[in-house]
């Protein structure tokens, strides 16, 4: 997802200076940072937070690069 949340339940936007290790908003459980790379911009990289292996299957929010 884009968004994860941290201790204080505020909203972090996934990027280069977002930290590494957040909570999912949804269901509480770690999410870490991961940076793909996108070929159609420059070598920009997507960021986005994914679940760590584990987390609820029942979490509506998907893990992944956002937009799929
Ligand atoms: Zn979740």
């Amino acid at each position: 997802m884009q968004f994860a949340a941290n201790g204080n339940n505020e909203r972090l936007e996934a990027g280069p200076e977002a930290p590494k290790v957040a909570k999912c908003p949804q269901c509480g459980y770690t999410v870490t940072l991961r940076g793909r790379k996108q070929f159609r911009r420059n070598g920009d990289k997507t960021w986005f937070y994914r679940h760590k292996q584990g987390f609820p299957k029942t979490c509506s929010l998907r893990s992944g690069p956002p937009g799929r």
